[in-house]
């Protein structure tokens, strides 16, 4: 079986209230959804992030 991975936005600080979820069979996808929805919702520029910024977004993955 292929390896999923996933997110929950409310894990990240101070997005407790946001549903957001996403499930991929790849962590590179997983990551255009991420990038997508903070962009789309939270109005964010993923192309701002920093390093930092992602290696915590990385620690917040569920992959199994
Ligand atoms: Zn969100």
């Amino acid at each position: 079986m292929a390896e999923q991975h996933s997110y929950a936005c409310k894990d990240y600080p101070g997005m407790e209230s946001c549903p957001f979820h996403v499930n991929t069979q790849s962590e590179e996808e997983l990551w255009q959804q991420m990038e997508l929805h903070a962009r789309v919702a939270h109005g964010e520029d993923p192309g701002q992030w920093t390093d930092e910024d992602r290696k915590y977004l990385k620690t917040l993955i569920k992959s199994g």
